[in-house]
């Protein structure tokens, strides 16, 4: 078992950081949040009382935070790296732009730390269960130095390439997330609005040529499936904010290579309205609500 540092006890960090202490592992807290650190110290964590201070002696330093700034910040301007054992193994898991990755990653290697991106997928659902997809950027060997302690969380880790890698193949799988749940809701709204009953177009959609994760698993029409943020007014899940950061960093990998990505544009201006219109912080399903406002105006 690890001595691990856990920093980033949000949404994601907090359930993921209860799978390490179930699995044995010793772990110290942290997060700009008091009420994350003592769940997480009730539940048998060492509170630390700053990012430093959970890092000293870490034989593993695992970061959860919400974006590129954030991760700059924390490692690079506040210099946690100076507080790493020479010996240990950083993994960050926020979700992060590549070059933001890479230039942390080389900052570290500078310093003669072993770092990984780690982005995940799954959801909240996933983090709770441990069955999150990790997704990891960096050396073979540092993947598998990695493996061991990912799998106390997740049930599938793939290692994508080197540094950075790991968060191109997330924003990737994000893009077309995005756009098939706004697809999805489009072509649900045009069968209600024709007449049909969504449940019977989901179902016949989930056994034709349609079919995909948002159909079969994450409906976005509310009373189409139970235990979704649609059954629950889109509470909970994952965010429009969050969505449309990684639609953006999409964006930003399209513009640094000059690919055409025309539907993840599109999609990012439509997440875009809708977290204009004051819905950020819903499940990014509520994109639903884009069409059937407009069919119901
Ligand atoms: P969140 O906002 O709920 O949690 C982030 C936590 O980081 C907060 O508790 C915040 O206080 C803490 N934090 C920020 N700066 C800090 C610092 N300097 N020191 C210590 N703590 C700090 O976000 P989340 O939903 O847990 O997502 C985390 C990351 O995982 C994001 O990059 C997100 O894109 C990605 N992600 C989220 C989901 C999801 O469904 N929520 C799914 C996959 C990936």
């Amino acid at each position: 078992m690890s001595r691990i540092a856990f920093i980033g006890l949000g949404n994601m960090g907090a359930p993921m950081a209860h799978n390490l202490l179930k699995a044995g592992h010793d772990l110290s807290v942290y997060d700009l949040v008091p009420g994350a650190v003592n769940t997480l110290a009730d539940a048998g964590a060492r509170p630390a009382t700053s990012a430093d201070d959970a890092a000293q002696g870490a034989e593993v330093v695992i970061t959860m935070l919400p974006a590129s700034k954030h991760v700059e910040a924390l490692y690079l301007d506040c210099d946690l790296l100076a507080s790493i054992d020479g010996a240990a193994l950083v993994i960050d898991c926020s979700t992060i732009a590549p070059d933001s990755a890479r230039k942390v990653a080389a900052a570290a290697r500078a310093r003669g730390l072993t770092m990984v991106d780690a982005p995940v997928s799954g959801g909240t659902a996933g983090a709770a269960a441990g069955t999150l997809t990790f997704i990891v950027g960096g050396e073979a060997a540092a993947f598998e130095r990695a493996k061991p302690i990912l799998e106390a969380m997740g049930k599938n880790i793939f290692h994508a390439g080197p540094a950075g890698a790991g968060q191109v193949a997330k924003i990737c799988n994000n893009m077309l997330l995005g756009i098939l749940m706004a697809g999805t809701s489009e072509a649900l709204a045009l069968g209600v609005a024709n007449g049909l009953d969504p449940k019977v177009l989901s179902d016949i959609i989930s056994k034709s040529s349609g079919r995909n994760w948002a159909t079969e698993l994450y409906n976005p029409w509310p009373g189409v499936m139970d235990n979704t943020p649609a059954a629950k007014g889109y509470a909970g899940g994952f965010g429009v904010d969050l969505m449309l950061k990684d639609l953006g960093l999409a964006a930003e990998a399209a513009l640094s290579t000059r690919s055409s990505i025309p539907l993840g544009e599109l999609a990012r201006n439509l997440y875009s309205l809708h977290s204009g219109d004051g819905n950020g912080k819903l499940d990014f399903s509520s994109i639903v609500n884009l069409y059937t406002h407009k069919t119901q105006g």
